[in-house]
């Protein structure tokens, strides 16, 4: 099997001038494709802006014989920012949804404005972007997409309520694009990375920071943006060169009550909870429609009364 290549390929990449992005940008136009570099250049709180960061790395792109132009927009602005791939390049291919900000507070402590400038950026703007690329991808029967989630969304953080639901956000928004895009061969995925940034400095144990190289995330990103690969509606956590698939499963559960006439008291539920929460023979419900017949199965088993 050969290499993988972007040859031909427009790669859009937000929050590309510095950490992961910047990482993801030079992987995919060191294998051909040309890339645009968004970066708003603002600090880790989503203060400020310059255009200095995405600067640096298209340099760097074009000092290695690669392809890439800037863009400064903010991607509360996606559609600019598609603008500037299909001005500069006539297509886009690849969108990954990386920028991002903190704005850390204990919950009690969040203010409105903390809640939607991380709302803004991560939820809105992954939209945002994503909406102005998806008319271009249904045309031309192609596209790869990549959110950005985090642990803190999946199993929750001290310190990050916003940051948590925004980042979940985006997995509930993946679920529905990876379903809408797919008979277009549009593919929609979340990575969940972990890895050394200034998001994580102050975080992170600094022998751990050393190990969390954001290059040993790209390749992974890459591979869920190139033609061959068939994931859709995954999410996939990386760190440290490892790589591998989360999913919600869901318990058997019991039936609170035992005729079809019955109601459902508290106490049934109590008594119930045991089996319930067992997560004995869990299963993963890979769509609605499975949730829905694994809830008509337990309907059918208490008509038959079983
Ligand atoms: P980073 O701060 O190094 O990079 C993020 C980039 O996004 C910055 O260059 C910033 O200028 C840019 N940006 C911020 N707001 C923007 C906006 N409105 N428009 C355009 N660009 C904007 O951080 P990173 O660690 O590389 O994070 C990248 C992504 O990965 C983020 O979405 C982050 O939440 C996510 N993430 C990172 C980790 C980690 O361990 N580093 C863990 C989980 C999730």
């Amino acid at each position: 099997m050969g290499d993988l290549r972007f040859d031909g390929r427009v790669a859009v990449v937000t929050g590309a001038g510095a950490g992961l992005g910047k990482s993801y940008a030079l992987l995919f136009a060191s294998r051909g494709a040309k890339v645009v570099v968004n970066d708003l250049g603002g600090g880790r709180h989503g203060d400020g802006s310059s255009s200095k960061a995405a600067d640096a790395v298209v340099d760097e792109i074009r000092r290695n014989g690669g392809t890439a132009v800037a863009d400064y927009n903010s991607v509360v602005d996606g559609e600019k920012i598609v603008k500037t791939a299909l001005d500069n390049f006539g297509r886009i291919d690849i969108l990954v949804n990386n920028a991002g900000i903190l704005r850390d507070k204990s919950f009690a402590r969040i203010s409105d404005q903390d809640w939607d400038l991380v709302h803004a950026v991560h939820l809105k703007g992954s939209f945002k972007t994503t909406q102005a690329a998806f008319p271009v991808f249904k045309k031309q029967g192609y596209g790869r997409i990549v959110m950005t989630s985090s642990n803190s969304g999946l199993y929750g953080n001290f310190g990050q309520a916003n940051y948590s639901a925004a980042k979940l956000g985006l997995v509930g928004l993946t679920n529905t694009i990876a379903i809408e895009g797919a008979k277009n061969n549009i593919h929609c995925n979340v990575i969940v990375p972990t890895a050394a940034s200034r998001l994580t400095e102050d975080i992170l144990p600094p022998d751990l920071f050393a190990e969390l190289k954001p290059e040993l995330i790209a390749p992974v990103v890459a591979y869920l943006c190139h033609e061959s690969c068939p994931e859709n509606g995954a999410v996939i956590e990386s760190a440290a060169g490892w790589a591998g698939k989360c999913q919600i499963i869901r318990a058997n559960g019991s039936l609170l009550r035992t005729k079809i006439t019955d109601g459902v008291s508290v106490e049934n539920v109590r008594d119930n909870w045991q089996q319930v929460t067992s997560m004995t023979g869990a299963e993963i419900l890979a769509s609605i429609q499975d949730a829905t017949g694994a809830l008509m199965t337990s309907l059918d088993n208490l008509r038959s009364g079983d």
